[in-house]
């Protein structure tokens, strides 16, 4: 099975050629993050247009990397959602329309599900039941993977993701979009137990995350030091800051799998991406008998060969969907 992945849910217009849902033939990747720099994050509208601009070239190189040509596609898979609307839009109606002139098959994606199926390319010996935490610019959540394509949520953040967090901080001591790269690599020359940021809990909601708090601690942090004339070490608050992030996702995540009696954890989203956290979760995961897994950088953020990936499971179920299929901003994991 020949699966053809879009993906353009934000700044990322990207196709990717995927055989039987974890070789990846092809993986084309076009980053818009140069053009909304100056902007200090994404602008929707300028997305949308760039990805109406890019998206037949991006399809068509992916198609000519994996050698192949439109006979050797058993199904189109696109992101659907959730993610932001003008963007989806435009990979939902380009895969339609090949859809369409071409006869093949068609299966709308859940983003997130992308994310946790990314794992899947490299660790060809992981299976479902396992429990993953996804932590990316608008999600986090410790999803428990039941099944292929059977999601259950166990924990959820109350208010921002973990990678708007990294975002927002690299905003705030001047390191600029997109942050959580930045903060990753200036953290290594600070001291992470220079600061002490809060690690918010719940105490009826052991999963559950709270970023909100550290980013405003963050903030307070940074006023006092200009009131009272400190210089700020950046390179400390980043450290310290990260620290406190890593602990509380890390910490909550391995709870989660052992109290679930998963003996998998894995790790998706772009926050994924960061050094530390992999460190840091594959220590505490290992240390109580769980085997660890996580993707390669290139595939925790966005791309189209996890949304293949995910697509392929989607197709052996049987989900096909006809040309009624729409963007859904606010898709829920797990809802088909
Ligand atoms: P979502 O997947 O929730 O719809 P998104 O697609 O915009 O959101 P991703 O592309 O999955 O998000 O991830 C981007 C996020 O990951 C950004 O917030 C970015 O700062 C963060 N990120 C990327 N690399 C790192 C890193 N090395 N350390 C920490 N955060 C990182
Ligand atoms: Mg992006
Ligand atoms: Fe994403």
């Amino acid at each position: 099975v020949v699966i053809l992945g879009i993906e353009s849910s934000c700044d990322e217009t990207a196709a990717a050629v995927v055989v039987n849902g974890r070789d990846v033939r092809s993986n084309v990747i076009y980053s818009q993050v140069p053009l909304h720099t100056i902007y200090g994050g994404v602008v929707p509208e300028i997305a949308s247009r760039k990805h109406i601009e890019k998206v037949n070239q991006v399809i068509r190189k992916a198609l000519s990397d994996a050698n192949m040509t439109w006979d050797d596609i058993t199904a189109i898979a696109v992101t659907y959602g959730p993610g932001l609307v003008g963007p989806l839009l435009v990979g939902v109606g380009t895969a339609k329309a090949i859809s369409y002139a071409k006869k093949i098959p068609l299966v709308g994606v859940h983003h997130i599900e992308g994310h946790i199926s990314a794992n899947y390319i490299e660790n060809k010996d992981l299976e479902p039941p396992f429990m993953c935490l996804v932590a990316s610019g608008g999600h986090s959540h410790i999803v428990k993977c039941t099944d292929y394509g059977k999601y259950e949520i166990i924990g959820r953040t109350r208010d921002d993701a973990a990678g708007e967090a990294f975002d927002k901080v690299a905003r705030a001591i001047g390191l600029g979009y997109p942050g959580g790269p930045k903060v990753d690599k200036l953290a290594k020359e600070g001291n992470p137990d220079a600061i002490e940021f809060p690690r918010a809990k719940f105490a009826d909601a052991p999963y559950d995350f709270s970023f909100s708090g550290i980013k405003s601690a963050v903030l307070n942090y940074l006023n006092s030091c200009e009131m009272k004339g400190i210089e700020v070490n950046r390179a400390d608050v980043a450290a310290s800051f990260q620290k406190a992030v890593i602990e509380v996702l890390t910490d909550h995540a391995v709870r989660a799998a052992k109290d679930h009696g998963c003996d998998k954890l894995a790790l998706a989203g772009g926050v994924a991406a960061n050094s530390s956290l992999r460190e840091h979760m594959r220590k505490s995961a290992e240390a109580v008998g769980i085997s660890f897994y996580n993707p390669s950088l290139i595939f925790c953020t966005d791309n189209a060969a996890m949304i293949g990936a995910a697509g392929y499971y989607d197709y052996l179920r049987g989900i096909r969907d006809d040309y009624s299929l729409n963007a859904v901003p606010n898709l829920k994991i797990g809802s088909r």
